[in-house]
């Protein structure tokens, strides 16, 4: 569980190389700059942990590209002391980018081998969300929303109608929504009931499925 130099060395490259892809929202570029991928990854992927690229983590699921975990942290404009919902904790590391911008993470797995190895891995390098829930991210957590920010890291065949009730007014939504492509959609609640929606172009997540049961 080392941080050594080197990893740090490139992780200034890849903090380099997110920005010139059009990254500008210095607090994240600075806590991409601070997260060691590096450890949320199975050691044989180690020495790429800091190229922008997805890798295979357990139960056939991904690690976020870094700019598309940048990306979603821009959209989703949070500010510390933030409650925001992740859907899809998968390794871990988006969590671990929103608790460097100082938010207050509940984030949502489906599956259970990884719900537990990132519930006991995250604390035991010193990141600490609110809630990790083993359960289905389209119902989201409503016995502690609202949320100002709601994330999802697995691509939505449909907006989930609990995400959206569940959401501040002023909050916004960031969900990649389609089945092979996905456009990064953002709602913004602006009342009760009017939301904006906003796009940003094309991504390729893996799927946010419904539930097995
Ligand atoms: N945020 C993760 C990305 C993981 S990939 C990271 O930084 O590593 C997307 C994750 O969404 C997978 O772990 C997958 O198991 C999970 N997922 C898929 N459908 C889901 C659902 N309905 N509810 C909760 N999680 C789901």
């Amino acid at each position: 569980m080392k941080d050594t130099h080197r990893h740090q060395g490139k992780r200034k490259q890849l903090v380099k190389v997110i920005q010139a892809k059009g990254i500008q929202n210095e607090k994240v570029l600075e806590a991409i700059g601070r997260v060691p991928r590096h450890l949320f990854m199975d050691s044989g992927f180690e020495d790429h942990a800091y190229e922008d690229k997805p890798f295979p983590i357990a139960a056939d699921q991904t690690i976020s590209q870094p700019y598309t975990v940048a990306r979603q942290t821009e959209l989703l404009d949070v500010k510390p002391g933030d409650k925001i919902l992740e859907i899809g904790t998968g390794s871990g590391y988006q969590a671990a980018v929103l608790l460097e911008m100082g938010a207050q993470v509940y984030t949502i797995e489906r599956q259970k081998e990884l719900f537990k190895k990132t519930n006991l891995f995250l604390p035991r390098i010193g990141y600490r969300t609110k809630k990790i829930v083993f359960g289905d991210g389209y119902k989201g957590l409503p016995e502690f929303a609202p949320f100002d920010g709601i994330i999802v890291t697995a691509g939505a065949p449909f907006v989930p109608k609990p995400l959206m009730e569940q959401l501040k007014v002023g909050g916004n939504l960031v969900i990649p929504v389609g089945k092979e492509l996905q456009i990064m959609t953002v709602f913004t609640r602006k009342s009760e009931k009017e939301f904006i929606k906003n796009e940003f172009g094309e991504f390729r997540f893996v799927p946010l499925l419904e539930d097995k049961n």
